[in-house]
């Protein structure tokens, strides 16, 4: 069940929720206090009755049957005010009575009559002749321990009954105003609180892919909704990032792919200009060909790249590195042949991973071939193969022209190459594919270097 969108929003919900709390709390309160208000007001009237009643018996006019109603009035002052009585004898026939009760006799209940038969008090609450509602107390009076004559006195419950009426006015008009000011103030409180989420909203609204710099305004004071919105700019602050970066790509990739493709158009235009022997145009077949490679290479190289982020297409298998390394080696002393760098495998332990094995031979290879690019003629290059508590250790050390400190993680972007590679053949992605490849892996890909005195990368890959 969907709910209207007006209930839907959160400031609706919490004036609902406040006010629906304040009413049962103000029933509940309402409710005991009227209960305690009632019981206390039978308590006084019960208490007075006891009073008067007892002056009767004591005064000795019960046993006389006979009242001088002017001398108790006299006795009694305020407590009489009110009050009622009737005298009977110990069978519970009429005596005398007050004149208050204009003739009237007061009732005699069967429960009253027993229990004053056993000498005990009894309250009731009963209707007189005459629809008046009223409270009677039945006193036995004993002479010498044996029944004498009762004595009830009655008080008309109006007034007591008319002061409760009142206190019940006064609560359902209350419960309701003060409902409606909770109501109001709630919504208020609710809306100045909800206000930033609010800003916060439109903030958001307006911003777009082309448009990151905005930011959401933080309010600085340290509560949750500024911690909301830190953590909105600080996710913005990213994306800005993330989305500089993949433009920055997308214009190197084009520049990277743009110089080949213009060297293969003019090397055709200029064949096509005027009429060119066979062994001309096989050559420039041949070396429209080496450029349509080394695209190729490079389209492979960009698809590799963008693989190769976790998740995302890289196939996961367990695989023995050994044969990898191997492999790599044998290429880079192919690579080495007539340069005077000689490459050789150092120690080799039997590890398995879990991965990719052409994404990693791709790395591997990838790290192998900048140490014999990297390295003039004497120099040295050494893989292994090691593993270090749960990690798979593959390390290409060279002896070469090494990387400056400030160049460390520089190395590791996209088509970025240092002045020393300018005369070297390459694309400037060898290292982000390696770095990619081994983060996908969960693993990493660190560098040592001196510069003038070698470098040493090293990839970690967890254990299978
Ligand atoms: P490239 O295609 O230029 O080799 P890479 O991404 O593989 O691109 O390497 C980036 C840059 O890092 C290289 O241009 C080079 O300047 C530097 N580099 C990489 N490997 C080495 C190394 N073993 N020794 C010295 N410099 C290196």
């Amino acid at each position: 069940m969907t709910l209207p969108r007006a209930l839907r929003s959160i400031r609706t919900r919490l004036t609902l929720w406040y006010t629906g709390v304040l009413l049962v709390i103000l029933l509940v309160i309402g409710g005991f206090s009227y209960q305690v208000l009632a019981w206390s007001l039978y308590q006084d009237v019960d208490a007075s009755l006891v009073t008067v009643g007892r002056v009767i018996r004591d005064t000795g006019y019960a046993s006389s049957g006979a009242i001088a109603e002017a001398a108790l009035r006299e006795l009694l002052g305020p407590e009489f005010v009110d009050k009622f009585f009737q005298l009977r004898d110990p069978e519970g026939n009429p005596g005398g009575a007050s004149a208050s009760l204009r003739n009237r006799v007061l009732p005699l209940t069967p429960v009253a009559r027993a229990n004053a038969a056993r000498g005990w008090p009894t309250f009731e609450t009963l209707i007189l002749p005459g629809g008046e509602r009223a409270r009677l107390l039945t006193l036995p009076v004993l002479d010498g321990g044996r029944p004498s004559g009762l004595v009830q006195v009655g008080i008309s419950l109006a007034r007591a009954e008319d002061a409760l009426h009142r206190y019940l006015m006064v609560l359902l008009a209350a419960v309701p105003v003060g409902l409606a000011l909770a109501a109001v103030g709630g919504a208020l409180i609710a809306r100045a609180a909800l206000a930033p989420v609010n800003a916060m909203a439109r903030t958001a609204r307006r911003i777009t892919a082309e448009d990151l710099a905005q930011r959401v305004a933080a309010s600085g004071s340290g509560d949750e909704l500024d911690y909301l919105a830190e953590t909105l700019n600080e996710m913005l602050a990213r994306l800005e990032e993330a989305f500089g970066e993949m433009r920055r790509f997308a214009a190197d990739t084009a520049h990277e792919l743009r110089t080949p493709l213009t060297a293969l158009k003019g090397g055709i235009e200029v064949a096509l200009r005027a009429g060119r022997s066979p062994d001309e145009y096989r050559r420039v077949l041949e070396e429209s060909l080496e450029e349509v490679n080394r695209l190729i290479r490079a389209a492979e190289d960009l698809l590799l790249l963008a693989r190769a982020g976790p998740g995302r297409g890289l196939a996961r298998e367990r695989l023995s590195l050994e044969p990898i390394v191997v492999e790599a080696l044998e290429t880079g002393a192919r690579l080495a042949q007539g340069t005077g760098v000689t490459v050789r495998l150092g120690e080799v332990e039997p590890v398995e991973v879990m991965g990719d094995a052409s994404a990693l031979r791709r790395a591997i290879l990838n790290l192998v071939e900048n140490a014999v690019k990297y390295t003039p003629a004497g120099g040295k290059v050494e893989m292994m193969l090691t593993r270090e508590s749960e990690r798979a250790l593959i390390t290409v050390a060279d002896t070469g022209v090494g990387i400056a400190p400030a160049d460390f993680e520089r190395i590791f972007e996209p088509f970025v190459r240092l002045d020393a590679a300018s005369a070297t053949p390459g694309s400037g992605l060898g290292l982000a594919i390696a770095r990619g490849v081994a983060i996908a892996h969960g693993g990493t890909l660190t560098l040592e270097s001196t510069p003038g005195a070698g470098s040493r990368f090293t990839l970690r890959l967890p254990l299978a």
